[in-house]
């Protein structure tokens, strides 16, 4: 019979390998989970879109957080991690996004 060359340290190393590749994926799915978006204008009608459009409404304020449609006057929050409203801009408004009419919460 043919002796392990593993040592029980060695073994033991291994299988802490394995445990966190086997991590990884769950790990990686919880980093990289997509976030949600506010960008469906179906249900707007043709004025409420143009408007939207016009005012270059987008997801994303080019500002950073500083400068956010969570920190309008005209915005509406809307629950955790759901998109919210805006008095201006119809349709769902997304707390990191941004469009021309921002302007500061008094
Ligand atoms: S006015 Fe523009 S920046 Fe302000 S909450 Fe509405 S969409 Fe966002």
């Amino acid at each position: 019979m043919r002796k392990s060359t593993f040592s029980r340290r060695e073994m033991l190393g291994h299988t802490a390998q394995l445990a966190v590749i086997g991590a990884a994926p769950i790990l990686l799915n919880a980093c990289t989970k997509p976030e949600f978006h506010c960008e469906d204008v179906s249900g707007l009608s043709k004025d409420d879109a143009g408007l939207r459009s016009a005012l270059e409404y987008r997801d994303r304020s080019p500002h950073g957080n500083e400068k956010s449609c969570s920190s309008c006057a005209f915005y509406k929050a809307g629950g955790k991690n759901e998109c919210g409203e805006c008095t201006l801009v119809r349709g769902p408004i997304h707390p990191l996004g941004y469009c021309n009419s921002w302007a500061a919460k008094g």
